[in-house]
């Protein structure tokens, strides 16, 4: 599972953009809904790192799952959510991910 492809990063889209820590804001990364999962858009050995929210609150317009790329969950916050189950203190844990992150999206073989 080690070879690691730098991929082109998109623009990170519309929920919390901001790189710094905002103490009244939810960050999902800190909650117990945010799951790490692989994702093969071709099906086949080649994956992506992307999250999820298991509370099903992440959704496209047309109802669809919508999931985020790994490499930018530290930057996701909103204002309020009722699923919300923080895993902690978020300003500490928020600011080591940060650092822990890959800064691009990168592809990996099961
Ligand atoms: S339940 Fe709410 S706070 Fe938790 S990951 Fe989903 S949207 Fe974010």
């Amino acid at each position: 599972m080690i070879e690691a492809v730098d991929i082109e990063e998109a623009a990170v889209d519309e929920t919390g953009t901001s790189d710094d820590y905002c103490a009244g804001k939810i960050y999902c990364a800190n909650c117990i809904h945010c799951k790490l999962v692989p994702s093969s858009p071709d099906g086949d050995e080649r994956y992506f790192l992307r999250v999820r929210c298991a509370a099903g609150k992440w959704r496209k317009k047309l109802g669809e799952e919508k999931v985020y790329k790994y490499c930018t969950v530290a930057r996701r916050s909103i204002g309020s959510c009722d699923a919300y189950e923080d895993m902690g203190d978020a300003k500490d844990y928020i600011r080591d991910l940060k650092k822990s992150l890959p800064v691009k999206d990168e592809i990996f073989v099961f």
